[in-house]
């Protein structure tokens, strides 16, 4: 039996160095998650703007799949998840040459359309013995993430999360 290990790069679009990265790198047709980018960073590395940053995921992307490099297009953001599926359709790509991906339990609703039409959806799972300490660092280092969390929880709630059964 054998197994296969796979190595990847994961790229971040707040930061305004990735399209550059993107170039540098290319060559090498890397496997590339792709991400808007959790870490709060000075404005002289990142783009502090929320449209900025969706416009740099979009160019990255482009640029990537231009490479041929394979790539997993990680978001929950509505526009984005429609521009990925632009670009996808547009360089003509087969279901194995690209994913989606998204983290556990964050807007299942979108997942589950993805895969209805066919794209392909990893699922990203925090696993271990120290995942507690793990949500925690990431909730200290972005704190938006407390107001996700508390916006989901009550819609679960209320019973408006969508996707949800019964
Ligand atoms: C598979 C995967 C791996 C990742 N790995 C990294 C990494 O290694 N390094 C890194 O810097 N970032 C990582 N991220 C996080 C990423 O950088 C973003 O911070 C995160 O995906 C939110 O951005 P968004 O594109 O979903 O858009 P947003 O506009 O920020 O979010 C869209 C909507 O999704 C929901 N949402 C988003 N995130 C959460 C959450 N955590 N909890 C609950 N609801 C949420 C909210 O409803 C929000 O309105 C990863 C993301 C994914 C999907």
């Amino acid at each position: 039996m054998y197994l296969l290990y796979y190595v990847g790069i994961l790229m971040q679009t707040t930061l305004r160095r990735t399209l550059s990265d993107v170039r540098a790198l290319a060559e090498l047709k890397p496997s590339v998650r792709l991400v808007k980018g959790i870490y709060l960073e000075p404005p002289e590395v990142a783009y502090q703007d929320f449209e900025a940053v969706r416009a740099s995921f979009v160019t990255a992307l482009q640029a990537l799949l231009d490479a041929d490099c394979y790539v997993g297009i990680a978001t929950h953001d509505e526009w984005l998840l429609r521009e990925g599926r632009r670009l996808v359709a547009e360089h003509g790509l087969e279901r194995d040459e690209y994913e989606f991906q998204m983290l556990l339990g964050v807007t299942p609703a979108l997942g589950d359309e993805l895969v209805r039409e066919g794209h392909r959806l990893r699922i990203y799972v925090p696993f271990g013995r120290h995942w507690y300490e793990y949500s925690l660092r990431r909730l200290q280092e972005n704190p938006k993430i407390a107001g996700y969390i508390a916006g989901d929880t009550l819609g679960r709630l209320v019973g408006r999360r969508n996707g949800a059964v019964g």
